[in-house]
């Protein structure tokens, strides 16, 4: 791995997590499928390592600069983060969180194993504030769907002042746009259900960390979880995960057109673009927020071309208005709609979404 270091993340992205070029062996590790191995190895058993596993972490961890440990899910890998929290521990967190972190954070605190604490990620004197005595600073950056963008290098330099470890959730810019661990952070933490895999087709989720103790410390949380990925969905992120620098490229260069094209609609509010990355929010305008949001649910009925789906990162572009959640958090406006811009020509694209605009 010290060897591909130098190399670039394009060339990482194709390279990283292949078999030594051997004579006739094949150029990508295969689906290993197996419960047990013969014993006396370093193997044993089919939920403590898998080959298949391995390749995928070997890439992704390449790409992030740590070691990565693969889970069947994003909240998996966020789930044996906070597991690592002591009982008792403050948790500070982005109040405009994913909904399954604030779920399960809301889930811990219930059961009185942690406190959460909710901030306004992108004010970070207030989040410095909040470290104090604290045990994690989650961030998520950019916010799903707020997407409010953190000052990470500060954040994580204040937590670390307060004594606090640093855990970024990194699914909306991926490595390619945003490695926390070079930012000082101690976990970097992935739904690589999103662009990592890229194809809507599977479900996981990787933690990486630039130190031994910690990655020994989120092994054992999957060994004792049990949050494995399948061997053939890791063979599937990982083949995902060969074209992330193409797809995003793409996708980037679609949502940044898309917000030119959508600026001053009068039927928007409001054109939310954290400036990168392929996830843009819009406000559909209403009287109120009832009307808001029958004005949202009518525009994302209207659309042929985007599909409506919860979820993000797929070559396919997806739309969804994140109130429908009633777990969605109130302060994200009742008519904001995501869009999470695909590799389908912009012209294309624009024309379905003002069109349903009307
Ligand atoms: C989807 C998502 C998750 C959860 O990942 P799953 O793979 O669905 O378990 C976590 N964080 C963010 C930012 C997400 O978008």
């Amino acid at each position: 791995m010290t060897e591909q270091r130098a190399f670039r993340p394009e060339t990482l992205t194709v390279i990283a997590g292949r078999p030594p070029h051997d004579v006739d062996e094949p150029l990508n590790v295969p689906v290993h499928l197996a419960s047990t191995y013969v014993a006396g190895g370093s193997r044993e058993y089919g939920r403590f390592v898998n080959p298949s596993w391995t390749a995928f972490e070997d890439a992704l961890g390449a790409l992030e600069g740590g070691r990565c440990v693969s889970f069947a899910s994003g909240i998996a890998a966020i789930g044996a983060v906070l597991d690592l929290v002591p009982v008792g521990g403050v948790v500070v967190a982005p109040r405009h969180s994913y909904t399954g972190t604030v779920g399960l954070l809301s889930d811990l605190e219930s059961r009185g194993l942690i406190r959460a604490v909710y901030v306004d990620i992108a004010d970070t004197t207030a989040v410095a504030a909040a470290c104090k005595g604290a045990a994690l600073l989650w961030i998520e950056s950019p916010t799903n769907p707020a997407l409010e963008v953190a000052d990470l290098p500060a954040i994580t330099a204040a937590a670390h002042a307060a004594g606090a470890r640093v855990a970024v959730d990194n699914t909306f810019a991926t490595p390619l746009l945003q490695r926390p661990l070079e930012s000082g952070a101690d976990f970097s933490v992935h739904s690589a259900t999103k662009y990592i895999a890229g194809h809507s087709d599977v479900l996981m989720g990787a933690v990486i960390t630039a130190n031994d103790d910690d990655a020994t410390a989120i092994t054992g949380r999957r060994t004792l979880g049990g949050a494995i990925p399948s061997p053939l969905d890791a063979f599937l992120a990982l083949r995902g995960l060969r074209t992330l620098h193409v797809r995003l490229e793409r996708a980037e260069q679609n949502a940044q057109e898309l917000v030119r094209r959508l600026d001053g609609h009068p039927a928007l509010a409001e054109v939310r673009y954290p400036g990168f990355g392929a996830i843009v929010s819009i406000v559909v305008a209403g009287a109120d927020d009832a009307a808001a949001a029958d004005a949202a649910d009518a525009v994302v009925s209207r659309t042929h071309l985007w599909v409506h789906a919860t979820s993000l990162g797929g070559v396919e572009s997806t739309l969804e208005r994140r109130r429908r959640w009633p777990a969605e958090a109130p302060t994200i406006p009742a008519g904001l709609v995501r869009l999470s811009v695909g590799l389908e020509h912009i012209d294309d694209l624009s024309a379905d979404l003002l069109d349903a605009l009307g």
